[in-house]
């Protein structure tokens, strides 16, 4: 790997996407959504009327998948685009994060998506956010972290998240389904969710982001 690269990874609800967001501004560096291929790609299987279930077709529709990320010129981060279209809050639906720990837990599939993962590693240096991204994706990097909070903590940050852009939710059912898709993240066979050897692991339940932008920057320099 020529470029810096900073792998985050860890549960959804950890702070990651807060935190990687955060420091690729800090550090000028590009960044990385890896959930986002996944999310993009059962999206595009549910378009394309593609079983959830069956990996040599969702495979064909990874090596192909048509996906964009366009950086936006407003502070709202990064545009996802699906064959042509605008598909950023449509891959945020629940209906997507089931869908996308379910053909992410395809070998065939994580395969089809490694080299597209890397090409993002440019100059002057990239955030990479994911599960794998320290394990399987950048395993070279000396720069790892991992973000991990408690299943109700995150379930919590989620529910607010959520009430904020007016959504009626419900917490249990929040947290049921964080549940059911870190079991599927950690128990697959394939690239389950560990901290890489070597990744700091910070557990946020009780700080807030400002203390562990701090820890990871203090990582991170010393690492890089
Ligand atoms: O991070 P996000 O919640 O957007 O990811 C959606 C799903 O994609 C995760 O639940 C996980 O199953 C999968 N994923 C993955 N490897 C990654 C990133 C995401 O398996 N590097």
């Amino acid at each position: 790997e020529r470029a810096p690269v900073v792998t985050v990874d860890g549960p959804s609800g950890a702070g990651k996407g807060t935190i990687s967001q955060l420091l690729a501004e800090r550090l000028g560096f590009k960044l990385l959504d890896s959930g986002a291929i996944y999310r993009v790609l059962a999206l595009a299987a549910i378009h394309h009327n593609v079983e959830l279930d069956n990996e040599e077709s969702l495979t064909l529709l990874a090596a192909h998948l048509d996906v964009q990320f366009v950086t936006g010129n407003e502070n709202k981060g990064i545009k996802v685009v699906l064959e042509g279209e605008d598909v950023s809050l449509t891959i945020r639906s629940q209906e997507c994060s089931n869908a996308a720990s379910k053909v992410a837990a395809f070998p065939r599939v994580r395969e089809a998506l490694l080299r597209r993962q890397r090409a993002f590693a440019e100059a002057p240096g990239l955030i990479a956010d994911g599960r794998d991204m320290g394990t399987v994706v950048f395993p070279a990097t000396p720069a790892k972290l991992y973000l991990t909070a408690t299943a109700e903590e995150r379930a919590q940050r989620r529910y607010n998240q959520l009430q904020d852009k007016g959504f009626d939710v419900n917490i249990d059912q929040l947290l049921a389904e964080i549940k059911e898709r870190d079991d599927r993240d950690m128990n697959r066979s394939v690239a389950p969710l560990v901290p890489a050897e070597g990744a700091l692991v910070i557990d946020t339940t009780n700080i807030n982001i400002e203390d562990v932008l701090d820890m990871a920057l203090t990582h991170i320099h010393k690492q890089l």
